[in-house]
């Protein structure tokens, strides 16, 4: 698999190049297939490339077997060159080095560094890894799913295990995978010397030249002392010992939880109802930064180190007594990186010395409720949504709330209420007829009533408004975290602005979504699941949109629907919908603008900040992209978004509006 930058690529390049008498971009996806060259889908993709090329009714089976067949030849001879290479330096006692990274990086003068050239004038013999031999002197590593990050670790995992060979990883500042297999790389060659070289096509040789001294003079210092100690780490030692709930429970752990928006304290109120005792952890702040950057690079995505973070300042308090932990940290199966997050966090707490008292509960994308009792996920589900619409409540009452704080009032009794509700129902019958009774009956667990309460006490103390609207979209943990996205929610109400949000839900509906469209057939029992989901979904929404007079819940499917004009649906991950709901909000007059929020470097947030230009020159749609590492957030990024929000609105609503802001039909969007 590859990161979702060079996925999107195409759709980037598209909307920029795909212009009036542009040139014809050819993006037929091509999909590898577990089986390589051969595969039934790369088969597949070449026969569409045939076609997409113009080239129909032409021989491309021919031209596909030719192809392959080339290429194998290809990788033997690389191969072959390589053992000739390692035969060479034993016989002469040279140290050989493997460079590391991916072809259009270590094959490139200017993104290699020129690090095969400054080894060679070392006295050294570089060796590409696409022609280092690994064959079965590496586990295969299913937990990393970049298909260059298996080769490159694979590669480091036998050659820590090789006398007188040597590694050198040439990465590319920014690179969002690598700022995880860094810490992986480093992690396998421990007790052995190793280098990395990042660049970012600027440097000059000096500074790659002398960090090449300093490693070769260990290497031959190692080599001369005989190797290091013996190598003992796999990563499949970190990647997660596939706990589940039961096992939690049995052993009497406590979960604590990361503060991923409101939903993870409902998660823990329905785990204490089954018997696991829980616990969310706080709303992060500066100390847990610090905390959580003291262990990672600063290259990592902003909540890997703030969940780090939190966890560890946690953790402290636990020093002298002998509590163990499970920390829930599920995990995905990519394109980005937060299925590499738990292997970082297991690494970083047995080197803390923590590894025998918090394991990680790793539930996978695949299926996030995989181990809990049938019913369970269900009201699980019910907990984050209904959280989800109270604190949406919240934020539509409080910028013209009749009295100051009478909206938070309501929100934290109905608050409170929900989280005793989930406990009680959690310990009652959670089968899966009872949930499905649950769903199709309606009560929703009793949080169904619980919401057309709440919304009848947020509606009496909203006061009329005619505040611009801004919805905020982008990575779900910094969209969801105050923290972590400088408290935006209230530097834009203070600005006049009233704000909605994408709830934690959308990322359930859009997985379950995901999963048919990118990973095949599902089972009987997920199609129910999302059907319950769905269900549960709608019957809470209609409990609190009627009193509160909101617009119809926008659907998973009509944000992937308005956003695949920009983003392909065959791109795993938040940017379809980043991009996808505001469009359609847009169109529907239900927003006035957008503010994107996402971790520096974040590969779906850059993705979709790209689009939203093509998305203000097709549809006027005003947006703001805002990177976060933790520090604040100038307030001028603020200032000028809300007065262009104001002046835009203002505008629309002048009789004689020009064409700036004023919200055009809806177009037929162009080139897809
Ligand atoms: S979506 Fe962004 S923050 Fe999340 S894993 Fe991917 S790059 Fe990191």
């Amino acid at each position: 698999m590859l990161c979702p930058l060079v996925q999107a690529a195409p759709d980037m390049l598209k909307a920029n190049l795909a212009r009036d008498g542009g040139p014809r971009i050819v993006d037929t996806i091509m999909d590898m297939g577990p089986e390589g060259l051969e595969s039934a889908s790369f088969t597949e993709s070449c026969r569409r490339l045939a076609a997409d090329l113009g080239a129909v009714g032409a021989d491309w089976c021919a031209a596909h077997r030719a192809a392959a067949t080339a290429q194998r030849d290809f990788e033997r001879a690389c191969q072959d060159a390589g053992r000739r290479a390692l035969d060479f330096c034993e016989a002469q006692d040279i140290p050989a080095v493997v460079v590391l990274g991916r072809p259009y990086t270590i094959h490139n003068t200017v993104l290699n560094s020129n690090v095969p050239a400054l080894l060679r004038e070392q006295g050294a013999i570089p060796i590409p890894v696409d022609c280092f031999p690994v064959g079965d002197a590496a586990p295969s590593m299913p937990e990393i799913y970049w298909g260059y990050g298996q080769r490159i670790l694979r590669a480091a995992h036998a050659v820590r295990r090789r006398p007188g060979t040597y590694a050198v990883y040439c990465s590319n500042y920014a690179c969002g995978p690598d700022s995880f297999l860094l810490h992986f790389y480093g992690y396998l060659m421990e007790g052995k010397p190793y280098a990395v070289i990042e660049t970012d096509g600027h440097a000059g040789d000096a500074g790659t030249k002398t960090r090449l001294e300093a490693f070769l003079h260990c290497a031959r210092g190692d080599a001369a002392a005989g190797g290091g100690a013996p190598a003992d780490r796999t990563l499949g030692a970190v990647s997660g010992d596939g706990s589940g709930l039961g096992e939690i429970r049995r052993r009497g752990e406590t979960v604590l939880i990361p503060r991923m928006g409101v939903p993870a304290s409902a998660l823990a109120s329905c785990l204490k109802g089954v018997g696991v005792m829980a616990e969310r952890l706080p709303l992060p702040d500066r100390e847990a930064l610090t905390m959580g950057r003291r262990h990672t690079s600063g290259k990592e995505c902003l909540p890997m180190t703030v969940t780090l973070g939190a966890l560890l300042q946690r953790l402290e308090r636990e020093r002298e007594t002998p509590t163990k932990f499970a920390f829930f940290m599920p995990t995905a199966n990519g394109p980005c990186r937060f299925g590499a997050y738990h292997i970082l966090h297991r690494i970083v707490l047995n080197r803390l010395g923590w590894g025998d008292r918090v394991r990680l509960w790793s539930p996978a994308d695949s299926d996030y409720f995989q181990g809990l009792p049938a019913g369970f996920d269900a009201l699980v589900f019910t907990g984050f949504m209904a959280s989800d619409l109270l604190l949406e409540a919240l934020y539509d009452a409080r910028p013209s709330e009749v009295g100051a704080g009478a909206a938070l009032a309501v929100y934290e009794v109905f608050r409170a209420e929900l989280l005793a509700l989930l406990e009680r129902e959690a310990a009652r019958d959670l089968t899966v007829p009872s949930a499905l009774w649950q769903a199709a009956g309606g009560a929703c667990f009793g949080a169904a009533d619980l919401l057309a309460r709440a919304a009848r006490k947020f509606a009496a103390v909203r006061g009329p408004s005619d505040k611009p609207v801004v919805l905020l979209v982008g990575e779900i943990y910094v969209r969801c975290d105050p923290f972590s996205n400088g408290f935006a929610v209230d530097r834009l109400e203070e600005r006049g602005l009233k704000c909605r949000f994408a709830p934690t839900s959308e990322w359930i509906e859009y997985t379950d979504i995901d999963n048919v469209i990118n990973r095949g057939p599902v089972p009987w029992s997920k199609r129910i699941s999302h059907v319950v989901r769905g269900r549960i979904q709608d019957r809470l929404y209609a409990a609190i949109a009627g009193p509160l007079r909101w617009p119809a819940r926008t659907t998973v499917p009509q944000s992937m629907d308005a956003g695949g004009a920009y983003v392909r649906p065959e791109l795993s991950g938040e940017a379809i919908l980043t991009v996808g709901g505001p469009v359609h909000e847009w169109r529907e007059g239900i927003i006035d603008g957008v503010v994107n929020l996402g971790p520096h470097e974040c590969m779906p947030s850059k993705v979709a900040e790209a689009q939203f230009f093509h998305v203000a020159e097709r549809e006027g749609l005003l947006s703001v992209s805002i990177p976060l590492n933790g520090d604040p957030v100038d307030p001028q990024v603020w200032d000028s978004f809300a007065w262009e929000v104001h002046n835009r609105r203002r505008r629309r609503q002048t009789p004689s509006a020009t064409a700036v802001g004023a919200r055009p039909p809806v177009p037929v969007p162009a080139g897809r």
